[in-house]
């Protein structure tokens, strides 16, 4: 085996690591992760970490867990890849049938991808080309620009960068992307000069009404992540937006796109976000916790009315030319089957539940912190915004790096997180124990105690 020494170096010299100042990370010393109990990761060195954002948002129900070993390594005697061009197979079957009954009725077409920013890039094609197809379109229609909200993230191939409002990682990308309309997010910490976060969440409603009758006739569709804007930094919406949303798209007849890849399998206390407004999207786009956090396995699910505008003879041109080469892997399959027959078995969503109810507690510690601007929690899912002043909302400079710090300090004391800019994010597994979940803001907070201290 190699040692730790030959594989950190190994690792600089070849290995060029997403989201990640490559400059910067050189000269760190990450943890090489070798192996993984429950809820702890181990190095390479034998340092055990716990798990703090769900191997970035997508495990569920820890590492290892026998049930979902024993479901891959079954699939495994049996086959481990063959296509979905052409063929069927059975685990890609069982899984279309299970998230059918799981989702939002009316939801009854899956669609197989392999990441989240292709589940989204299936539903941004699918409504392009279901537009040009539909029934009912008149010969004037003309759509050509996605309705989208500030501060979105949905992936990084160039059509979700299109959709994506996150400056710093789509600023770059300018001259190729595509035209959307964005509202502005009704889950911003810094609001209007003047308003109150009330009075600004109204105004967010207003320019979604108006954004949505003016351009009405060129939307393709409307995207969105449902209750939580992920990467913008745990944005929480207002109870009611995403009904609002869904409620103008319908009125206006403008497909909604819910993307679900970070908020769903119980992150947000139900299995999907779109739940808890009765919500059903014509897209529901997911990834990350399928698999229990496993394997790249993606779905987009739809409607048959959507599925429908694709059907005729092979000549007609309705078909969608679209596919990527391990859609449907029968190992990752597997292991969505066996991590979604855990939810029940070991009722996930209470423990859910649970977590939420102390994280609320613990979150009320941080309520009179100094550097501690904003608290933003939505079931597991939480943002910690740091700031130089609370009063001013003044942040941080970012060459500071105060976000940084804290995974540095949490390391430090064998806690894996990892901050989006200054919000320090907790991610817990929905299958986390709870005396887990103390230790994670145990160890949090007083990461963030040092990172904010230190000169
Ligand atoms: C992570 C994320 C994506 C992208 O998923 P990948 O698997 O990284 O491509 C898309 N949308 C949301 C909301 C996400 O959080």
């Amino acid at each position: 085996m190699a040692t730790a020494k030959e594989l950190r170096r190994w690792d600089n010299a070849h290995v060029w690591h997403p989201f990640t100042p490559m400059e910067e990370y050189r000269r760190e010393d990450t943890p090489i992760i070798r192996a993984a109990e429950g809820f702890h990761l181990i190095d390479v060195e034998g340092r055990r970490y716990l798990d703090g954002i769900s191997s970035l948002w997508c495990n569920v129900h820890g590492h290892r867990v026998p049930e979902i070993d024993a479901a891959v390594r079954g699939q495994l005697n049996r086959v481990a890849h063959s296509t979905l061009l052409g063929l069927a197979n059975e685990p890609s079957i069982l899984l279309a049938r299970e998230l059918v009954r799981r989702a939002p009725e009316g939801l009854t077409k899956v669609f197989y991808s392999d990441s989240g920013a292709t589940a989204v890039e299936v539903a941004l094609k699918l409504a392009f080309q279901y537009q040009q197809q539909r029934p009912d379109r008149s010969t004037r229609d003309d759509r050509d620009l996605y309705l989208t909200v500030g501060g979105a993230y949905h992936g990084d191939t160039i059509g979700t960068v299109s959709v994506g409002g996150i400056d710093l990682f789509h600023a770059a990308y300018g001259p190729l992307l595509f035209r959307t309309v964005r509202v502005p997010s009704p889950g911003s910490y810094r609001v209007p000069a003047g308003m109150t976060r009330e009075e600004y969440q109204q105004f967010c409603l207003r320019e979604l009404e108006h954004a949505v009758r003016r351009h009405a006739h060129r939307a393709v569709a409307f995207v969105i992540e449902p209750l939580v804007q992920g990467a913008a930094g745990i944005l929480v919406h207002p109870p009611g937006y995403l009904r609002a949303v869904r409620d103008l798209t319908l009125e206006y007849d403008i497909p909604l796109i819910a993307d679900e890849v970070a908020v769903g399998f119980g992150r947000t206390g139900t299995l999907f976000a779109c739940e808890q407004e009765q919500v059903v999207p014509d897209f529901l786009c997911l990834a990350k916790g399928l698999t229990g956090g496993y394997l790249p396995v993606a779905a987009t699910l739809t409607t048959d009315r959507i599925f429908d505008a694709f059907l005729g003879p092979p000549e007609a041109g309705r078909t969608f030319f679209h596919g990527h080469t391990y859609t449907g892997n029968p190992l990752g399959c597997a292991a969505a089957l066996a991590s979604l027959e855990l939810f029940d078995r070991n009722r996930v969503l209470e423990n859910v539940a649970r977590l939420s109810r102390r994280l609320a507690e613990r979150l009320a510690e941080l309520a009179d912190h100094p550097h501690v601007g904003d608290i933003r929690q939505k079931g597991i899912m939480v943002g910690i915004e740091l700031v130089a002043d609370r009063e001013t909302q003044q942040a941080f400079a970012p060459a500071r790096r105060t976000g940084h710090r804290v995974t540095l300090a949490a390391r430090r004391r064998g806690v894996i997180v990892r901050p989006l800019g200054d919000v320090v994010v907790l991610m817990p597994a929905p299958a986390m124990p709870v005396e887990l979940l103390d230790r994670l803001c145990d160890v949090v907070f007083e990461a963030i105690d040092e990172a904010c201290r230190e000169g």
